[in-house]
């Protein structure tokens, strides 16, 4: 007898198989009869260097017989501080202070609070959240309420805070969401407290893409009118759009950034929110009311810490950007394949993401194409999970021009095969 799993964003009512992978190395993931699957999508965005990494195996390893875990309100442990020292290389000086949490809806959940607490030890009204349309944040409320409503959250609907939402940047029409953006911030009855974006590419909402442009734009509209500028670097950060962060291209340091998924290189769960001074500032007082009050059981785990510090050095010492580099040059090549196909559309690419629409005629996620499309590659050993009929690659960075190919292949072959006759 054994309890049923009961997986996240699996419908159990339609009985699709359940593979199971026994073991992983770089990009190949492993059956226990040894059939090799090749990961393009990271395993869900969060692996940067490739499964099990000798270096961050290593340092999980030799941290966790150490010091596996120790309460962090009001105690430290060396690798924590070993964390924050090396994170400043990576990070704009303004961004002084780290608070560690999860996931990426926590630190995502972290910082609205930051941003809250901010203007309420500051002791200005000011309450109301900015999103981007079709944006993506996290499943917890908070982090729901900042998203793109739909089925995923219609259950919860009546519970989500109310946000004020910019339209999304569409190539050409740029303009509205500025305008839409500076009157949100002159509004004198309700002045925002804070904009969340994802910077440069919106994941979950389905790969959509804007300019660094744009981007800037809208931190210098922010700043002109204090709104603090939040970037959701949760799937952009570690290298995903070609640079360490996103907001790197655009010449923004935020006020707040988070980041998750690839920071431990996507193999124990780990999350860091970092603030400017002036948002660390407004919680620092002998007043003990006005403390940051969040935490959860596991902030800065010593191991997740040491795995975090792990993939800080296989960036300083390996070829991380040469390797980004060659998924970006090869993902051009095969863009330039693709342009003879006359079924798809919006074929678009951002670092190491590409992304494109097979025409199907009906194209929404709840549609059964989706998951047709997850069987066509399943079927044949590829991980990659369209959302609705959007497919896109997210490769591990070590991935090899072989593999890399078989996955173009395997997408070629979906295009002809799925092609309306
Ligand atoms: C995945 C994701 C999150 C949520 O991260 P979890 O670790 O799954 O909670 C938040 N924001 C963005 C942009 C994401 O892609």
């Amino acid at each position: 007898m054994s309890l049923n799993i009961w997986h996240p964003f699996t419908q159990h009512g339609l009985g699709e198989p359940i593979p199971e992978i026994a073991r992983a190395e770089g990009a190949a993931l492993y059956r226990a009869d040894g059939t090799e699957i090749i990961d393009a999508i990271s395993s869900w965005w969060v692996q940067t260097h490739g499964h099990c990494h000798p270096k961050i195996v290593a340092a999980i390893q030799e941290q966790s017989a150490r010091l596996d875990q120790i309460i962090f309100a009001g105690w430290t442990h060396p690798p924590a501080r070993a964390l924050a020292e090396g994170l400043a290389d990576f990070l704009p000086e303004s961004l002084a202070h780290i608070f560690f949490s999860d996931s990426g809806s926590t630190a995502v959940e972290v910082a609205l609070k930051m941003a809250l607490g901010y203007w309420h030890n500051r002791g200005e009204a000011r309450h109301k959240i900015l999103v981007m349309e079709h944006s993506y944040h996290g499943d917890t409320i908070g982090a729901m309420s900042v998203g793109a409503r739909g089925v995923f959250n219609r259950a919860y609907a009546p519970l989500l805070f109310d946000v004020g939402t910019l339209s999304f940047p569409e190539a050409g029409a740029e303009q509205r969401t500025l305008e839409e953006l500076e009157a949100y911030c002159r509004n004198p009855d309700d002045p925002p407290a804070a904009l969340i974006v994802e910077p440069l590419i919106l994941g979950a909402g389905g790969m959509k893409i804007y300019t660094p442009a744009v981007l800037a734009q809208m931190a210098a509209i922010c700043r002109a009118h204090g709104v603090l500028f939040i970037a959701d670097e949760v799937m952009t950060g570690w290298g995903r759009t070609g640079t360490v962060f996103a907001c790197e291209q655009a010449g923004v340091e935020p006020d707040i950034l988070c980041m998750a998924k690839g920071l431990t290189g996507g193999v124990i769960p780990l999350a860091v929110t970092a603030a400017s001074d002036a948002i660390y500032k407004a919680h620092f007082s002998e007043d003990r009311a006005q403390m940051f009050f969040h935490s959860s059981s596991f902030t800065a785990n010593p191991i997740a810490c040491a795995a975090a510090s792990a993939n800080l050095a296989i960036w300083r010492n390996e070829p991380v950007k040469q390797r980004i580099d060659a998924i970006i040059a090869s993902h051009q090549a095969f863009a330039r394949r693709l342009q003879r196909k006359a079924n798809i559309s919006g074929l678009r690419q951002c670092g190491t993401i590409l992304a494109l629409e097979i025409d199907d005629g009906a194209g929404d996620y709840m549609s059964d194409f989706g998951p047709r499309l997850l069987r066509f590659f399943r079927d044949r050993d590829i991980l990659l999970r369209p959302l609705g009929n959007t497919i896109y690659i997210m490769p591990p960075y070590c991935i090899t021009a072989e593999q890399l190919e078989s996955v173009y292949r395997v997408i070629e072959e979906a295009i002809d095969h799925f092609e309306p006759s």
